[in-house]
C-alpha cells in the first residue's frame, strides 16, 4: 500500500468512522455554507476607519518630501521579505542602485503591520528566518516572537544597504514600459516618476485587511479595530501583554483563524470579559515553543541555517528525508499537507494514495479533537470547539493557550455557525441567535483579501509593450509567464509571490529562492547588455510543464467547509497555477535552468541601454 509520508501515526479509523466522519464533515460544511461567498466580505478603508493611517509613523515622519524623476538599475515594489530578499541579492550580485518602494514607514510586510498581542509566527523561526547563514543571528526561540521578525527584516535590509534609496509611506500607482528609451517609469501616490531598467515587484498575498460585512458593522458607537492594525493607544500594553485598557472592558473578537488564535489567550489575561464569535473553529496542534540556543540548532556549523532549512522544505514539499531537523508538528503532519499545497509530492498509485490519506487525515483529526475534550473542562464548549472537516480545508493553528483560555470565567465562546456567523451590529454590540451581546470593544481577526495585492488584483496596472496592461493580456487566456516570474511584452519585469510557481508554508524559504533567481536574472542581463524577456513559446512549454501532472484537488476543496482557500466553499478549480512537484524540486529545476538556458530569456535590447 502506498504510504503517506511522515504523517502522524495514530490509530487508523474503521471503513463504518470513516462513513460517519464524512456525513458529519457535509452537515457541519452545510451549517457554514453561505450564498453570497466571497462577496460576505467588505475591504477596511471604508469611511468608518477601520485603516487608519499607519499607526507606527508620526504625521510629521511621513511629510511631504520632492518627488524623484531619477533613474535607478532596479525598482523594487514591496518592503516585505520579498523586497528586502531581492534587494540583498542584487547587492550580492553587485547591483548598484536599488530602490525598495514600500507603503509601510518601514521595512517588514505583513511583519510591520502585524504586532497584535501575542504575535507569532508558527513555523520555526531558525528555518523562517531568512538570511540566518550570511547575518550570524540565531533566533532566540523556537518561534519567534513578531518583533523579532520585524526586526531581522531590518538587519537584513540594513546589511545589505537597503536605506540608503528606499523610499517608505510610499505606494507604486502604476508601471508604464517607456520602448523609446527601454525603461519603466514607475509612478507613486507621492507624485513620484522615476526610471527603473528593471522592476521586481513583491507585493504580498494576504496583506489587504478584510472585514466580514456584517449588517450595522458601521453603527457601532464603542471602539473597534482590525488585529493588523492593533490600537496599543485604547487598550495599553504591547505585543507581550499588558493591556491595563481592557481591564474593566467587554471585548468581542471575531475571527478564530491563526490570528485569533494567538490574540485570544493575550485577551483572556488582560480584559474584563472576552466573547469570542466563531463560526469555525480551527484545529490547534501543540506549539511546545521554547528558548533555544545556538547548540540547539548546530549554530556553530558554516551553512546551519541552509541545511535546516532545506531539510524543512523537503519534508514539507513530501519528499523523503533522511532527518527531521525541526521535527514539530508541521512536519510531522507534513503527508497531510498535499491538498493544502497545489504543489506537493504525489506517491504512487492515486486510488491507493487517496484511502490512505484519508484514513490519515481522520487520525489526525480524531487526535485534534481529543486535545480540546483533554482540556477543555465545560463539556459544551469542548463540543463547540471541535473542528469538523479534513485537514487541509482550513490553515492548520499551534497554540498550548489558546483552549486554556476558555476555562477562564471571564471568556465566553459565542458559536455563530448556525447563522453563517453573527447576525448584526448594534451601536453597543453583537447578535448571534437573537441575543444581543454588549461589547465596550470589537475586534476584528478576519483576515486579509486574497488575491487583492498589487498586480495580480489590478490595483497596480502594468503596461507592457503597445501599452498593453498586463492583466488585459491575460484576460482571456489566463496568467502566462516563464516560471512565474517574466512574461512576453514586458521585459525586465520580474514578478515574485505564488503564481505559476511553487510555495510552500515556509514561504520566506521560497521568497528567498526567487529572489536569487530574480538577481540572477538582473545579473545576466546586464552582463549581456540584453532585456530579460520570454518568449511565447517558452511561456506555452512552461503552462504545459505545469498542466502536466497537475494534482486533481478539485473534488476535494469543493468539499470542504468554507474558508479563503475554496473561495467560500465554491471550490478551488484546477489549472496550472502550480508547479506540481513541489517546491523542493522546482528550486532545483530553477537551479539547473540558471546553469544550462537561461540566455532563452536574454533578448536583444533596442535601443541600447542609454542612461
Ligand atoms: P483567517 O482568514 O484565517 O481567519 C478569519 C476568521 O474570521 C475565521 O475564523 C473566519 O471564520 C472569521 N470570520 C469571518 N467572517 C466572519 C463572520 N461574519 N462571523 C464570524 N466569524 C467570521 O485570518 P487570520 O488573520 O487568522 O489569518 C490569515 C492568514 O495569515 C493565515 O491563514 C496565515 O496564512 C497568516 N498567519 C500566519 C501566522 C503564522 O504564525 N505563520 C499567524 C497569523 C496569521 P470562518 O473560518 O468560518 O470563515
Amino acid at each position: 500500500m502506498t504510504t503517506i509520508p511522515h504523517t502522524a501515526s495514530h490509530q487508523a479509523p474503521s471503513r463504518e468512522e470513516l462513513e460517519a466522519l464524512r456525513q458529519r464533515y457535509r452537515a457541519e460544511r452545510e451549517r457554514r455554507v453561505r450564498p453570497d461567498g466571497v462577496a460576505q466580505y467588505q475591504a477596511t478603508d471604508a469611511e468608518f476607519g477601520y485603516y487608519a493611517a499607519d499607526p507606527y509613523v508620526a504625521e510629521t515622519e511621513a511629510a511631504d518630501r520632492e518627488p524623484l524623476h531619477d533613474t535607478v538599475d532596479v525598482a523594487v515594489v514591496g518592503g516585505g521579505f520579498g523586497g528586502i530578499l531581492a534587494g540583498a541579492r542584487l547587492r550580492q550580485r553587485g547591483v548598484g542602485s536599488v530602490r525598495i518602494v514600500e507603503t509601510g514607514g518601514d521595512f517588514g510586510g505583513t511583519w510591520y503591520w502585524n504586532r497584535y498581542p501575542g504575535i507569532h509566527c508558527d513555523i520555526e523561526s531558525h528555518v523562517y528566518l531568512p538570511m540566518l547563514d550570511e547575518t550570524g543571528y540565531v533566533p532566540e526561540w523556537k518561534y519567534a516572537p513578531g518583533e523579532e521578525i520585524r526586526r531581522h527584516a531590518v538587519r537584513v535590509a540594513r546589511r545589505s544597504g537597503l536605506y540608503e534609496d528606499a523610499l517608505f509611506s510610499t505606494s507604486v500607482t502604476a508601471l508604464t514600459l517607456d520602448e523609446a528609451t527601454g525603461t519603466w517609469v514607475v509612478a507613486t501616490d507621492r507624485g513620484d516618476a522615476f526610471r527603473a531598467t528593471y522592476v521586481v515587484t513583491s507585493t504580498g498575498t494576504l496583506s489587504t485587511p478584510k472585514l466580514p460585512g456584517i449588517p450595522g458593522i458601521e453603527d457601532f458607537k464603542g471602539h473597534t479595530f482590525h488585529t493588523s492594525r492593533w490600537d496599543y493607544a485604547y487598550t495599553g500594553g504591547t505585543p507581550d501583554g499588558g493591556m491595563t485598557g481592557l481591564a474593566d472592558k467587554r471585548v468581542g473578537v471575531v475571527g478564530t483563524g491563526a490570528t485569533g488564535i494567538q490574540v485570544i489567550p493575550m485577551l483572556a489575561q488582560d480584559a474584563g470579559h472576552v466573547h469570542v464569535f466563531q463560526r469555525t473553529p480551527s484545529t490547534v496542534d501543540v506549539r511546545a515553543n521554547r528558548r533555544t540556543t545556538a547548540r540547539d540548532v548546530g549554530a556553530d556549523r558554516e551553512g546551519w541555517a541552509h541545511e535546516r532549512r532545506e531539510n524543512y522544505l523537503r519534508i514539507v514539499s513530501g519528499e523523503p528525508a533522511d532527518q527531521d531537523l525541526v521535527a514539530d508538528r508541521w512536519t510531522e503532519s507534513a503527508g497531510l499537507l498535499e491538498k493544502l499545497l497545489p504543489s506537493f509530492r504525489r506517491q504512487g498509485d492515486r486510488e491507493a494514495f487517496e484511502a490512505a490519506y484519508e484514513a490519515a487525515d481522520a487520525a489526525k483529526m480524531n487526535e485534534l479533537r481529543a486535545r480540546v475534550e483533554q482540556t477543555v473542562t465545560d463539556p459544551d464548549t469542548a463540543e463547540r470547539l471541535k473542528p469538523w472537516y479534513r485537514y487541509a480545508c482550513k490553515r492548520p493553528t499551534f497554540s498550548d493557550q489558546y483552549y486554556d483560555a476558555f476555562n477562564r470565567d471571564n471568556v465566553t465562546l459565542v458559536d455563530t455557525a448556525d447563522t453563517h456567523g453573527i447576525e448584526r451590529v448594534t451601536e453597543h454590540g453583537v447578535v448571534v441567535g437573537g441575543t444581543t451581546y454588549e461589547l465596550d470593544c470589537l475586534i476584528f481577526a478576519t483576515g486579509f483579501s486574497v488575491g487583492t495585492s498589487g498586480v495580480l488584483s489590478g490595483k497596480l496596472p502594468v503596461h507592457g509593450r503597445g501599452g498593453t496592461q498586463l492583466l488585459h493580456a491575460w484576460a482571456s487566456r489566463g496568467p502566462r509567464t516563464l516560471h512565474g516570474f517574466t512574461s512576453n511584452g514586458f521585459p525586465n519585469l520580474i514578478q515574485m509571490g505564488s503564481l505559476q510557481n511553487a510555495s510552500s508554508v515556509n514561504f520566506t524559504h521560497v521568497l528567498d529562492e526567487q529572489a536569487v533567481h530574480a538577481a540572477a536574472l538582473v545579473a545576466a542581463a546586464e552582463a549581456g547588455d540584453a532585456l530579460v524577456e520570454p518568449s511565447r513559446e517558452a511561456e506555452d512549454a512552461w503552462l504545459a510543464a505545469l498542466a502536466e501532472d497537475a494534482p486533481d484537488h478539485e473534488w476535494f476543496h469543493a468539499e470542504c467547509t468554507p474558508g479563503y482557500y475554496n473561495r467560500e466553499g465554491r471550490g478551488r478549480p484546477n489549472g496550472p497555477t502550480a508547479y506540481p512537484h513541489g517546491a523542493h524540486a522546482f528550486h532545483r529545476l530553477l537551479k539547473r535552468w540558471r546553469e544550462d538556458s537561461m540566455t532563452e530569456v536574454l533578448q536583444p535590447r533596442t535601443p541600447t541601454k542609454d542612461r
